[in-house]
């Protein structure tokens, strides 16, 4: 488990370098990515970097706060389990 939190957290710093801009961009947005939304939720997928997305604290609260929304907008995908 502790190798999979230091892998995830090497990939997670990369992704953020990679991805100073929040990609959400809905209201309130303060541009600057500083969390990661999963957007296959964080079971098997948690280090899938193809279902990630940079997002800065306000858009990831509101993805968290309206899931079906968030899914109409595509950051947000069917869970596998
Ligand atoms: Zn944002």
């Amino acid at each position: 488990m502790q190798k999979t939190m230091d892998e995830y957290s090497k990939k997670r710093i990369a992704f953020l370098a990679l991805h100073a801009h929040c990609q959400a961009r809905l209201l309130n947005c303060t541009l600057a990515a500083t969390d990661i939304h999963h957007k296959a939720g964080r079971g098997e997928n948690h280090n899938v970097i193809s279902s990630w997305l940079a997002v800065c604290r306000s858009c990831h609260t509101w993805i968290e706060m309206n899931p079906a929304e968030a899914k109409e907008l595509g950051y947000s995908e069917n869970r596998l389990n």
